[in-house]
Protein backbone atom coordinates (compact mmCIF):
# COMPACT_ATOMS: atom_id res chain seq x y z
CA UNK A 1 0.00 0.00 0.00
CA UNK A 2 1.14 3.40 -0.77
CA UNK A 3 2.15 5.36 3.21
CA UNK A 4 0.39 8.44 2.13
CA UNK A 5 -2.57 7.70 -0.20
CA UNK A 6 -4.20 4.65 1.21
CA UNK A 7 -4.73 3.21 -2.56
CA UNK A 8 -2.30 0.46 -3.66
CA UNK A 9 0.96 1.48 -5.21
CA UNK A 10 1.31 0.76 -8.96
CA UNK A 11 3.52 -2.06 -10.08
CA UNK A 12 6.06 -0.09 -11.42
CA UNK A 13 6.23 0.16 -15.77
CA UNK A 14 8.96 -1.49 -17.09
CA UNK A 15 11.06 -0.03 -19.22
CA UNK A 16 10.65 -0.90 -22.70
CA UNK A 17 14.06 -2.66 -24.72
CA UNK A 18 12.99 -1.42 -27.92
CA UNK A 19 11.85 -4.94 -29.46
CA UNK A 20 10.41 -4.71 -32.82
CA UNK A 21 8.18 -7.95 -32.32
CA UNK A 22 6.59 -6.19 -29.07
CA UNK A 23 5.66 -3.15 -30.92
CA UNK A 24 8.48 -0.99 -30.70
CA UNK A 25 9.14 0.46 -33.85
CA UNK A 26 10.18 4.38 -33.40
CA UNK A 27 13.52 4.44 -32.85
CA UNK A 28 15.25 4.59 -29.63
CA UNK A 29 18.59 5.78 -29.83
CA UNK A 30 20.22 8.00 -32.89
CA UNK A 31 21.68 4.64 -34.42
CA UNK A 32 18.22 2.86 -34.79
CA UNK A 33 16.74 6.47 -36.25
CA UNK A 34 19.99 6.47 -38.89
CA UNK A 35 18.71 3.23 -40.12
CA UNK A 36 15.46 4.05 -40.28
CA UNK A 37 16.20 7.58 -42.35
CA UNK A 38 17.48 5.22 -45.26
CA UNK A 39 18.29 1.88 -45.69
CA UNK A 40 22.16 1.68 -44.61
CA UNK A 41 22.62 -0.83 -48.07
CA UNK A 42 21.80 2.51 -49.92
CA UNK A 43 24.51 4.45 -49.14
CA UNK A 44 27.10 2.33 -51.99
CA UNK A 45 25.17 4.03 -55.23
CA UNK A 46 25.39 7.53 -52.90
CA UNK A 47 29.26 6.39 -52.70
CA UNK A 48 29.74 5.55 -56.42
CA UNK A 49 27.32 8.66 -58.25
CA UNK A 50 28.20 11.39 -55.21
CA UNK A 51 30.81 10.72 -52.72
CA UNK A 52 33.68 9.48 -55.27
CA UNK A 53 33.50 12.41 -57.01
CA UNK A 54 32.91 15.19 -53.91
CA UNK A 55 35.62 13.70 -51.72
CA UNK A 56 35.87 13.14 -48.20
CA UNK A 57 34.36 16.55 -47.37
CA UNK A 58 31.00 16.22 -49.46
CA UNK A 59 30.24 13.47 -47.35
CA UNK A 60 27.09 13.51 -45.44
CA UNK A 61 27.71 12.79 -41.64
CA UNK A 62 24.88 10.13 -41.23
CA UNK A 63 26.20 8.32 -44.08
CA UNK A 64 30.09 8.34 -42.66
CA UNK A 65 29.92 7.54 -39.44
CA UNK A 66 27.10 4.93 -39.88
CA UNK A 67 25.81 3.73 -43.42
CA UNK A 68 29.53 3.10 -44.67
CA UNK A 69 29.95 0.66 -42.26
CA UNK A 70 27.59 -1.62 -44.63
CA UNK A 71 30.53 -1.45 -46.98
CA UNK A 72 32.94 -2.23 -45.05
CA UNK A 73 34.30 1.58 -44.80
CA UNK A 74 35.12 2.86 -41.17
CA UNK A 75 37.21 6.39 -40.89
CA UNK A 76 40.40 6.02 -39.41
CA UNK A 77 42.17 7.82 -36.84
CA UNK A 78 44.12 11.02 -37.33
CA UNK A 79 47.28 10.29 -37.18
CA UNK A 80 49.15 11.85 -33.44
CA UNK A 81 46.24 12.23 -31.09
CA UNK A 82 47.78 9.99 -28.03
CA UNK A 83 45.48 6.87 -26.53
CA UNK A 84 44.78 9.28 -23.33
CA UNK A 85 42.40 11.65 -25.49
CA UNK A 86 40.51 9.30 -27.25
CA UNK A 87 37.38 9.81 -24.99
CA UNK A 88 37.53 13.05 -24.65
CA UNK A 89 37.59 14.17 -28.10
CA UNK A 90 34.62 13.97 -30.23
CA UNK A 91 34.76 11.02 -33.43
CA UNK A 92 35.19 14.42 -35.89
CA UNK A 93 37.88 15.21 -34.26
CA UNK A 94 39.64 11.68 -34.37
CA UNK A 95 38.48 11.02 -37.84
CA UNK A 96 41.25 11.06 -40.76
CA UNK A 97 39.96 11.61 -44.12
CA UNK A 98 41.22 8.27 -45.35
CA UNK A 99 39.46 4.67 -44.61
CA UNK A 100 39.95 1.43 -43.16
CA UNK A 101 38.01 -1.32 -45.54
CA UNK A 102 37.55 -4.58 -44.87
CA UNK A 103 36.79 -7.44 -47.05
CA UNK A 104 34.70 -10.29 -46.01
CA UNK A 105 35.73 -13.42 -46.71
CA UNK A 106 33.45 -16.15 -45.45
CA UNK A 107 35.56 -19.11 -44.61
CA UNK A 108 38.64 -17.03 -44.98
CA UNK A 109 38.44 -18.59 -48.50
CA UNK A 110 40.48 -17.60 -51.36
CA UNK A 111 41.58 -18.73 -54.66
CA UNK A 112 45.72 -17.79 -55.46
CA UNK A 113 44.03 -15.42 -57.97
CA UNK A 114 41.77 -13.26 -55.70
CA UNK A 115 44.53 -13.06 -53.16
CA UNK A 116 46.94 -11.49 -56.07
CA UNK A 117 43.84 -9.08 -56.63
CA UNK A 118 43.73 -8.34 -53.11
CA UNK A 119 47.58 -7.46 -52.97
CA UNK A 120 47.24 -5.36 -56.26
CA UNK A 121 44.73 -3.64 -54.80
CA UNK A 122 46.98 -2.91 -51.31
CA UNK A 123 49.80 -1.54 -53.66
CA UNK A 124 47.98 0.75 -55.88
CA UNK A 125 45.02 2.36 -53.10
CA UNK A 126 45.80 1.44 -50.14
CA UNK A 127 49.71 2.36 -49.49
CA UNK A 128 50.55 -1.46 -49.50
CA UNK A 129 48.61 -1.87 -46.06
CA UNK A 130 46.34 -5.63 -45.65
CA UNK A 131 46.17 -6.87 -42.12
CA UNK A 132 44.93 -10.58 -41.80
CA UNK A 133 42.06 -9.92 -39.66
CA UNK A 134 41.17 -12.80 -36.40
CA UNK A 135 37.84 -13.29 -38.46
CA UNK A 136 39.46 -14.16 -41.38
CA UNK A 137 38.96 -10.54 -43.52
CA UNK A 138 41.50 -8.67 -44.77
CA UNK A 139 41.45 -5.65 -43.73
CA UNK A 140 43.14 -2.28 -45.67
CA UNK A 141 43.93 1.70 -44.73
CA UNK A 142 44.90 4.32 -46.13
CA UNK A 143 41.66 4.51 -48.61
CA UNK A 144 40.18 7.23 -50.56
CA UNK A 145 36.32 7.36 -51.31
CA UNK A 146 37.43 8.56 -54.45
CA UNK A 147 38.70 5.16 -55.00
CA UNK A 148 35.95 3.24 -53.98
CA UNK A 149 34.28 2.28 -57.10
CA UNK A 150 37.69 1.31 -58.71
CA UNK A 151 38.28 -1.10 -55.62
CA UNK A 152 34.67 -2.88 -55.74
CA UNK A 153 34.45 -3.37 -60.01
CA UNK A 154 38.58 -5.11 -59.22
CA UNK A 155 37.24 -7.30 -56.37
CA UNK A 156 33.75 -8.14 -57.97
CA UNK A 157 35.40 -8.85 -61.02
CA UNK A 158 37.18 -11.85 -58.61
CA UNK A 159 34.24 -12.67 -57.01
CA UNK A 160 34.95 -10.59 -53.61
CA UNK A 161 32.95 -8.39 -51.71
CA UNK A 162 32.87 -5.49 -48.88
CA UNK A 163 29.06 -6.01 -48.76
CA UNK A 164 27.96 -6.12 -44.68
CA UNK A 165 31.19 -6.34 -43.96
CA UNK A 166 30.54 -3.82 -40.77
CA UNK A 167 27.44 -2.50 -39.80
CA UNK A 168 24.74 -3.98 -38.02
CA UNK A 169 24.20 -6.85 -39.98
CA UNK A 170 25.24 -10.20 -40.67
CA UNK A 171 28.65 -10.18 -40.53
CA UNK A 172 31.41 -12.37 -42.70
CA UNK A 173 30.98 -15.80 -41.30
CA UNK A 174 33.91 -18.09 -40.01
CA UNK A 175 34.39 -21.11 -41.32
CA UNK A 176 37.34 -23.66 -40.58
CA UNK A 177 40.47 -22.80 -43.10
CA UNK A 178 40.75 -26.43 -43.50
CA UNK A 179 37.02 -27.82 -44.50
CA UNK A 180 36.54 -30.36 -46.47
CA UNK A 181 40.46 -31.87 -46.55
CA UNK A 182 41.14 -32.44 -43.20
CA UNK A 183 40.80 -35.69 -41.23
CA UNK A 184 39.53 -34.12 -37.81
CA UNK A 185 36.47 -32.61 -39.42
CA UNK A 186 33.17 -34.61 -38.56
CA UNK A 187 31.71 -32.92 -41.54
CA UNK A 188 32.37 -29.82 -43.46
CA UNK A 189 30.59 -26.56 -43.10
CA UNK A 190 31.30 -25.00 -45.95
CA UNK A 191 28.04 -25.47 -48.68
CA UNK A 192 26.00 -24.44 -45.46
CA UNK A 193 28.34 -21.34 -45.72
CA UNK A 194 28.19 -20.77 -49.36
CA UNK A 195 24.22 -21.03 -48.90
CA UNK A 196 23.71 -18.49 -46.25
CA UNK A 197 26.02 -15.96 -48.00
CA UNK A 198 23.96 -16.54 -51.19
CA UNK A 199 20.77 -16.26 -49.69
CA UNK A 200 20.93 -13.45 -47.13
CA UNK A 201 23.94 -11.23 -47.46
CA UNK A 202 23.24 -8.08 -49.03
CA UNK A 203 19.25 -9.34 -48.72
CA UNK A 204 17.86 -5.95 -46.95
CA UNK A 205 15.65 -7.99 -44.61
CA UNK A 206 18.68 -8.62 -42.59
CA UNK A 207 20.13 -5.43 -42.76
CA UNK A 208 18.83 -3.22 -40.21
CA UNK A 209 19.45 -5.67 -37.30
CA UNK A 210 19.90 -4.23 -33.27
CA UNK A 211 23.14 -4.69 -33.77
CA UNK A 212 26.49 -6.91 -35.10
CA UNK A 213 25.42 -10.41 -35.83
CA UNK A 214 28.78 -12.80 -36.02
CA UNK A 215 28.15 -16.67 -37.46
CA UNK A 216 30.59 -19.07 -37.12
CA UNK A 217 30.38 -22.57 -38.80
CA UNK A 218 32.61 -25.89 -38.60
CA UNK A 219 32.86 -29.19 -38.88
CA UNK A 220 35.58 -28.95 -36.05
CA UNK A 221 36.50 -26.86 -33.22
CA UNK A 222 38.48 -24.48 -35.10
CA UNK A 223 36.63 -21.34 -35.37
CA UNK A 224 35.97 -20.18 -31.72
CA UNK A 225 32.45 -21.39 -31.46
CA UNK A 226 31.85 -20.71 -28.03
CA UNK A 227 31.94 -16.98 -28.64
CA UNK A 228 30.25 -16.18 -31.51
CA UNK A 229 26.26 -14.47 -31.83
CA UNK A 230 25.27 -18.28 -33.22
CA UNK A 231 27.92 -21.48 -34.17
CA UNK A 232 27.31 -24.30 -35.82
CA UNK A 233 29.39 -26.89 -34.41
CA UNK A 234 30.35 -29.95 -35.86
CA UNK A 235 28.82 -33.65 -34.02
CA UNK A 236 28.29 -36.98 -34.20
CA UNK A 237 24.76 -37.76 -33.64
CA UNK A 238 24.46 -41.61 -32.72
CA UNK A 239 21.12 -42.17 -34.46
CA UNK A 240 21.29 -39.58 -37.71
CA UNK A 241 25.28 -39.24 -38.02
CA UNK A 242 27.08 -36.03 -38.90
CA UNK A 243 25.71 -32.89 -38.64
CA UNK A 244 25.96 -29.58 -36.56
CA UNK A 245 25.36 -28.34 -32.67
CA UNK A 246 23.98 -25.21 -32.81
CA UNK A 247 25.41 -22.38 -29.99
CA UNK A 248 23.78 -18.89 -29.59
CA UNK A 249 24.50 -15.81 -27.47
CA UNK A 250 28.07 -16.17 -27.08
CA UNK A 251 30.47 -12.46 -27.18
CA UNK A 252 33.08 -10.58 -25.60
CA UNK A 253 33.54 -6.85 -25.08
CA UNK A 254 32.94 -5.13 -21.85
CA UNK A 255 30.12 -8.18 -21.28
CA UNK A 256 31.78 -11.37 -22.04
CA UNK A 257 29.27 -14.34 -22.05
CA UNK A 258 30.02 -17.81 -23.67
CA UNK A 259 27.63 -18.87 -25.50
CA UNK A 260 24.76 -21.66 -24.99
CA UNK A 261 23.77 -24.83 -26.50
CA UNK A 262 20.33 -25.27 -28.02
CA UNK A 263 20.54 -28.85 -27.49
CA UNK A 264 19.59 -29.10 -31.07
CA UNK A 265 20.93 -31.51 -33.97
CA UNK A 266 20.76 -29.79 -37.59
CA UNK A 267 21.49 -31.59 -40.73
CA UNK A 268 23.71 -29.56 -42.86
CA UNK A 269 21.40 -28.74 -45.75
CA UNK A 270 19.04 -27.25 -43.24
CA UNK A 271 21.77 -24.94 -41.44
CA UNK A 272 20.30 -22.46 -43.42
CA UNK A 273 17.05 -22.30 -42.70
CA UNK A 274 17.80 -22.37 -38.31
CA UNK A 275 20.08 -19.86 -39.28
CA UNK A 276 17.32 -17.48 -40.75
CA UNK A 277 15.34 -18.71 -38.04
CA UNK A 278 17.87 -17.52 -35.55
CA UNK A 279 18.76 -14.39 -37.44
CA UNK A 280 15.24 -13.40 -37.33
CA UNK A 281 14.96 -13.96 -33.57
CA UNK A 282 17.30 -11.49 -33.13
CA UNK A 283 16.07 -8.92 -35.52
CA UNK A 284 12.44 -9.07 -34.08
CA UNK A 285 13.68 -9.67 -30.48
CA UNK A 286 16.82 -7.80 -30.09
CA UNK A 287 17.29 -4.95 -27.63
CA UNK A 288 17.10 -1.53 -29.55
CA UNK A 289 16.90 0.73 -26.82
CA UNK A 290 20.19 1.00 -25.86
CA UNK A 291 23.56 0.33 -27.89
CA UNK A 292 25.17 -1.55 -25.13
CA UNK A 293 22.85 -4.31 -24.86
CA UNK A 294 21.74 -4.50 -28.23
CA UNK A 295 23.82 -8.01 -28.87
CA UNK A 296 22.01 -10.82 -29.21
CA UNK A 297 23.69 -12.37 -25.84
CA UNK A 298 21.61 -10.05 -23.51
CA UNK A 299 18.44 -11.94 -24.80
CA UNK A 300 19.90 -15.28 -24.54
CA UNK A 301 20.97 -13.99 -21.03
CA UNK A 302 17.15 -13.06 -20.17
CA UNK A 303 15.35 -15.91 -21.78
CA UNK A 304 17.70 -18.43 -21.14
CA UNK A 305 18.22 -21.41 -24.18
CA UNK A 306 15.40 -23.41 -23.30
CA UNK A 307 12.98 -20.64 -24.13
CA UNK A 308 14.64 -19.59 -27.27
CA UNK A 309 14.68 -22.67 -28.62
CA UNK A 310 10.96 -23.06 -28.16
CA UNK A 311 10.61 -19.57 -29.50
CA UNK A 312 12.69 -20.55 -33.00
CA UNK A 313 10.57 -24.05 -33.13
CA UNK A 314 7.43 -22.68 -32.59
CA UNK A 315 7.29 -18.82 -34.15
CA UNK A 316 9.93 -19.42 -36.84
CA UNK A 317 10.47 -22.99 -37.69
CA UNK A 318 6.78 -24.20 -37.22
CA UNK A 319 8.01 -27.94 -36.34
CA UNK A 320 10.24 -29.67 -33.81
CA UNK A 321 13.88 -29.87 -34.07
CA UNK A 322 15.88 -33.21 -33.76
CA UNK A 323 17.92 -33.69 -29.72
CA UNK A 324 21.51 -33.88 -30.09
CA UNK A 325 24.62 -34.25 -28.09
CA UNK A 326 26.98 -31.89 -27.53
CA UNK A 327 30.58 -31.80 -29.26
CA UNK A 328 33.56 -33.06 -27.31
CA UNK A 329 36.13 -30.35 -27.23
CA UNK A 330 39.70 -30.73 -28.56
CA UNK A 331 42.40 -30.82 -26.13
CA UNK A 332 44.36 -28.32 -27.64
CA UNK A 333 43.34 -25.19 -29.38
CA UNK A 334 43.89 -25.69 -33.23
CA UNK A 335 45.59 -23.39 -35.50
CA UNK A 336 46.81 -25.16 -38.75
CA UNK A 337 50.50 -24.42 -38.76
CA UNK A 338 52.89 -25.74 -40.46
CA UNK A 339 52.37 -28.83 -42.54
CA UNK A 340 49.45 -31.60 -42.15
CA UNK A 341 48.24 -34.24 -44.04
CA UNK A 342 45.02 -33.76 -46.19
CA UNK A 343 42.74 -36.65 -46.48
CA UNK A 344 43.48 -36.64 -50.27
CA UNK A 345 46.90 -37.17 -49.91
CA UNK A 346 47.90 -33.64 -50.61
CA UNK A 347 49.17 -31.33 -47.71
CA UNK A 348 48.24 -28.10 -46.29
CA UNK A 349 50.69 -25.76 -45.37
CA UNK A 350 50.10 -22.87 -42.65
CA UNK A 351 52.15 -19.34 -42.04
CA UNK A 352 52.25 -16.85 -39.63
CA UNK A 353 53.07 -13.42 -40.03
CA UNK A 354 53.72 -11.44 -36.58
CA UNK A 355 50.12 -10.68 -35.08
CA UNK A 356 48.39 -10.63 -38.46
CA UNK A 357 50.07 -7.85 -40.18
CA UNK A 358 50.67 -8.30 -44.12
CA UNK A 359 51.51 -6.26 -46.59
CA UNK A 360 50.13 -6.21 -50.07
CA UNK A 361 53.42 -6.92 -51.29
CA UNK A 362 53.26 -10.36 -48.44
CA UNK A 363 50.29 -11.17 -50.28
CA UNK A 364 51.25 -10.95 -53.82
CA UNK A 365 53.85 -13.21 -52.80
CA UNK A 366 52.42 -15.81 -50.96
CA UNK A 367 49.98 -16.20 -53.95
CA UNK A 368 53.18 -16.29 -56.27
CA UNK A 369 54.52 -19.11 -53.85
CA UNK A 370 51.51 -20.75 -54.06
CA UNK A 371 50.56 -21.36 -57.40
CA UNK A 372 54.36 -22.12 -57.85
CA UNK A 373 53.87 -24.91 -55.74
CA UNK A 374 50.32 -26.32 -57.56
CA UNK A 375 47.99 -24.52 -55.58
CA UNK A 376 45.44 -23.07 -56.13
CA UNK A 377 43.46 -22.59 -52.82
CA UNK A 378 44.62 -20.44 -49.67
CA UNK A 379 42.83 -19.81 -46.40
CA UNK A 380 43.01 -16.90 -44.15
CA UNK A 381 42.71 -18.28 -40.08
CA UNK A 382 40.58 -16.82 -36.61
CA UNK A 383 43.90 -16.39 -35.37
CA UNK A 384 45.25 -14.04 -38.39
CA UNK A 385 47.38 -16.63 -40.25
CA UNK A 386 47.55 -17.88 -43.96
CA UNK A 387 47.17 -21.78 -44.85
CA UNK A 388 48.34 -22.95 -48.31
CA UNK A 389 45.99 -25.57 -49.19
CA UNK A 390 46.64 -28.75 -51.68
CA UNK A 391 50.19 -28.85 -51.96
CA UNK A 392 52.26 -32.57 -53.26
CA UNK A 393 54.69 -33.56 -50.74
CA UNK A 394 57.64 -33.03 -53.13
CA UNK A 395 56.75 -29.05 -53.25
CA UNK A 396 56.51 -28.10 -49.83
CA UNK A 397 59.79 -27.69 -48.67
CA UNK A 398 60.52 -25.28 -51.53
CA UNK A 399 56.91 -23.71 -50.48
CA UNK A 400 57.96 -23.27 -46.81
CA UNK A 401 60.99 -21.57 -48.21
CA UNK A 402 59.56 -18.70 -50.06
CA UNK A 403 56.96 -18.06 -47.25
CA UNK A 404 59.17 -17.61 -44.98
CA UNK A 405 61.16 -14.98 -47.60
CA UNK A 406 57.34 -13.78 -47.79
CA UNK A 407 56.73 -13.24 -44.23
CA UNK A 408 54.84 -16.31 -43.11
CA UNK A 409 56.84 -18.31 -40.64
CA UNK A 410 56.21 -21.89 -41.43
CA UNK A 411 58.33 -22.80 -38.20
CA UNK A 412 57.24 -20.44 -36.16
CA UNK A 413 58.30 -19.79 -32.45
CA UNK A 414 55.44 -20.37 -30.19
CA UNK A 415 55.52 -16.32 -29.48
CA UNK A 416 54.93 -15.54 -33.30
CA UNK A 417 52.05 -18.74 -33.41
CA UNK A 418 50.52 -17.36 -30.20
CA UNK A 419 50.68 -13.63 -29.97
CA UNK A 420 47.47 -12.02 -31.74
CA UNK A 421 47.10 -8.46 -32.09
CA UNK A 422 44.04 -5.78 -32.83
CA UNK A 423 44.17 -2.67 -34.79
CA UNK A 424 45.54 -0.20 -32.21
CA UNK A 425 45.92 3.39 -32.11
CA UNK A 426 47.72 3.70 -35.40
CA UNK A 427 44.06 3.61 -37.46
CA UNK A 428 41.42 2.59 -34.82
CA UNK A 429 39.65 5.56 -33.10
CA UNK A 430 38.67 4.07 -30.36
CA UNK A 431 42.32 2.68 -29.16
CA UNK A 432 43.40 3.66 -26.24
CA UNK A 433 47.35 2.23 -26.62
CA UNK A 434 49.51 0.59 -29.91
CA UNK A 435 48.87 -3.06 -30.55
CA UNK A 436 50.69 -3.86 -33.58
CA UNK A 437 53.78 -2.80 -33.20
CA UNK A 438 53.97 -3.32 -29.58
CA UNK A 439 53.05 -7.35 -30.08
CA UNK A 440 55.45 -7.43 -32.83
CA UNK A 441 58.17 -6.19 -30.25
CA UNK A 442 57.05 -8.71 -28.06
CA UNK A 443 57.14 -11.98 -30.30
CA UNK A 444 61.00 -10.28 -31.06
CA UNK A 445 62.02 -9.86 -27.30
CA UNK A 446 60.42 -13.25 -26.18
CA UNK A 447 61.66 -15.19 -29.09
CA UNK A 448 65.57 -13.91 -27.59
CA UNK A 449 64.81 -14.05 -24.10
CA UNK A 450 63.03 -17.51 -23.57
CA UNK A 451 64.83 -19.21 -26.35
CA UNK A 452 65.90 -21.38 -23.84
CA UNK A 453 61.90 -22.35 -23.16
CA UNK A 454 61.06 -22.91 -26.70
CA UNK A 455 60.93 -27.05 -26.97
CA UNK A 456 59.62 -27.05 -23.52
CA UNK A 457 56.28 -25.52 -24.29
CA UNK A 458 54.35 -28.31 -24.86
CA UNK A 459 51.16 -26.31 -24.01
CA UNK A 460 51.76 -22.86 -25.67
CA UNK A 461 50.71 -19.70 -24.02
CA UNK A 462 48.28 -17.50 -26.10
CA UNK A 463 49.15 -13.54 -25.65
CA UNK A 464 46.04 -11.15 -27.11
CA UNK A 465 46.69 -7.45 -27.38
CA UNK A 466 43.79 -5.22 -27.54
CA UNK A 467 43.78 -1.45 -27.37
CA UNK A 468 41.02 -0.89 -26.05
CA UNK A 469 37.79 -2.35 -23.76
CA UNK A 470 36.45 -3.51 -27.16
CA UNK A 471 38.18 -6.94 -27.15
CA UNK A 472 38.56 -7.55 -30.93
CA UNK A 473 41.66 -9.58 -30.14
CA UNK A 474 39.45 -11.80 -28.36
CA UNK A 475 41.59 -11.24 -25.04
CA UNK A 476 39.00 -12.84 -22.13
CA UNK A 477 40.13 -16.06 -23.97
CA UNK A 478 44.18 -15.79 -23.99
CA UNK A 479 45.88 -17.23 -21.03
CA UNK A 480 47.12 -13.31 -21.08
CA UNK A 481 44.81 -11.75 -22.18
CA UNK A 482 45.82 -7.24 -22.26
CA UNK A 483 43.49 -4.99 -22.48
CA UNK A 484 44.64 -1.66 -23.34
CA UNK A 485 44.39 1.26 -20.96
CA UNK A 486 46.25 4.29 -19.40
CA UNK A 487 48.43 2.95 -16.25
CA UNK A 488 50.12 4.74 -13.45
CA UNK A 489 53.49 4.28 -14.32
CA UNK A 490 56.17 3.67 -10.99
CA UNK A 491 57.14 7.40 -11.37
CA UNK A 492 53.16 8.53 -11.13
CA UNK A 493 52.93 9.50 -14.66
CA UNK A 494 50.43 8.49 -16.91
CA UNK A 495 51.87 6.03 -19.74
CA UNK A 496 50.26 3.43 -22.10
CA UNK A 497 49.48 -0.11 -20.76
CA UNK A 498 47.23 -3.10 -20.17
CA UNK A 499 45.17 -4.47 -17.30
CA UNK A 500 45.69 -8.10 -17.65
CA UNK A 501 43.30 -10.74 -17.38
CA UNK A 502 44.90 -14.04 -17.03
CA UNK A 503 43.90 -17.76 -18.07
CA UNK A 504 41.01 -17.55 -20.47
CA UNK A 505 40.79 -20.37 -22.59
CA UNK A 506 38.35 -22.06 -25.55
CA UNK A 507 37.83 -25.73 -25.73
CA UNK A 508 38.60 -27.98 -22.76
CA UNK A 509 39.23 -24.51 -20.96
CA UNK A 510 36.21 -22.15 -22.10
CA UNK A 511 35.85 -19.39 -20.03
CA UNK A 512 37.01 -15.88 -19.32
CA UNK A 513 40.94 -14.86 -18.31
CA UNK A 514 40.35 -13.61 -14.68
CA UNK A 515 41.16 -9.50 -14.37
CA UNK A 516 43.20 -9.13 -11.62
CA UNK A 517 42.36 -6.64 -9.34
CA UNK A 518 45.14 -3.70 -10.04
CA UNK A 519 46.96 -6.44 -12.47
CA UNK A 520 48.29 -3.83 -14.95
CA UNK A 521 51.64 -2.98 -16.57
CA UNK A 522 52.67 -0.44 -18.32
CA UNK A 523 53.78 -1.13 -22.11
CA UNK A 524 57.30 -0.73 -21.82
CA UNK A 525 57.30 -3.39 -18.89
CA UNK A 526 54.92 -5.51 -20.62
CA UNK A 527 58.10 -8.22 -21.42
CA UNK A 528 59.25 -8.39 -18.19
CA UNK A 529 55.77 -8.86 -17.48
CA UNK A 530 54.91 -11.93 -19.41
CA UNK A 531 58.40 -13.47 -19.60
CA UNK A 532 58.35 -13.60 -15.51
CA UNK A 533 54.29 -14.95 -16.10
CA UNK A 534 55.57 -17.46 -18.13
CA UNK A 535 58.89 -18.44 -16.07
CA UNK A 536 56.34 -19.22 -13.00
CA UNK A 537 53.71 -21.37 -15.44
CA UNK A 538 56.85 -23.58 -16.61
CA UNK A 539 57.93 -23.75 -12.56
CA UNK A 540 55.53 -24.30 -11.00
CA UNK A 541 52.72 -26.69 -13.10
CA UNK A 542 51.86 -29.84 -12.70
CA UNK A 543 52.44 -32.71 -15.23
CA UNK A 544 50.31 -32.01 -17.87
CA UNK A 545 48.63 -29.13 -16.68
CA UNK A 546 47.56 -26.46 -19.48
CA UNK A 547 47.93 -22.44 -18.05
CA UNK A 548 44.30 -22.01 -18.58
CA UNK A 549 44.11 -24.74 -15.64
FE1 LIG B 1 39.96 -0.74 -32.03
FE2 LIG B 1 39.46 -1.46 -29.54
FE3 LIG B 1 38.87 -3.15 -31.53
FE4 LIG B 1 41.38 -2.69 -30.92
S1 LIG B 1 39.86 -3.68 -29.57
S2 LIG B 1 40.53 -2.68 -32.99
S3 LIG B 1 41.37 -0.58 -30.29
S4 LIG B 1 37.92 -1.15 -31.17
Amino acid sequence: MAAETGRPARPKKRRGEGQWALGYREPLNPNERSKKDDAPLNVRARIENIYAHTGFDGIDPGDLRGRFRWFGLYTQRKPGIDGGRTAALEPEDLDDKYFMLRVRLDGGALTTRQLAVLGEISQTYARDTADITDRQNIQYHWIRVEDMPAIWQKLEDAGMTTMEACGDSPRVILGSPVAGISADEIIDGTPAIDEITRRFVGDPTFANLPRKFKTAISGQQDVAHEIHDVAFVGVEHPEHGPGFDVWVGGGLSTNPMIAKRLGVWVPRDEVPDVWEGIISIFRDYGYRRLRSRARIKFLVKDWGPEKFREVLETEYLQRTLIDGPAPEAPERPIDHIGVHEQTDGLRYVGGAPVAGRASGSLLLSAAKAAERAGSGRVRLTPQQKLVVLDVPESEVASLQAELAEAGLDTKPSPWRRNVMACTGIEFCKLAIVETKKRASDLVAELEQRLADLQDGLDNPVSVHLNGCPNSCARIQVADIGLKGQIVTDADGNQVEGFQVHLGGGLGLDAGFGRKLRGHKVTSDELTDYVERVVRNYLDQRGEGERFAQ
